[in-house]
C-alpha cells in the first residue's frame, strides 16, 4: 500500500504504515528519512513541502 507522507523537507512517497512520529521510512526514491511532528498532520503539521519528484515518477509507475 503506498502513502504519501512529509519528511526531510519533501512530500514523499512509502511503501508500507506511515511510521508515527520520530519513525524512519525509506522513500520510493530511495532515501531514509525520519518523520518529524511538523510532517504529522493529526500533530498539527501542514504539508507544504513541494512533492518529490522521484516518489512522484516511482508511484506512477506502480
Ligand atoms: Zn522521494
Amino acid at each position: 500500500m503506498l502513502h504519501w507522507q512529509q519528511a526531510a523537507g519533501k512530500r514523499h512517497a512509502l511503501d508500507g504504515p506511515v511510521p508515527n512520529e520520530g519513525g524512519t521510512f525509506t522513500t520510493l526514491c530511495g532515501n531514509e528519512v525520519t518523520v518529524r511532528r511538523t510532517d504529522v498532520i493529526e500533530l498539527g503539521g501542514d504539508w507544504l513541502d513541494p512533492t518529490c519528484v522521484s516518489c512522484d515518477s516511482a508511484w506512477r509507475a506502480r
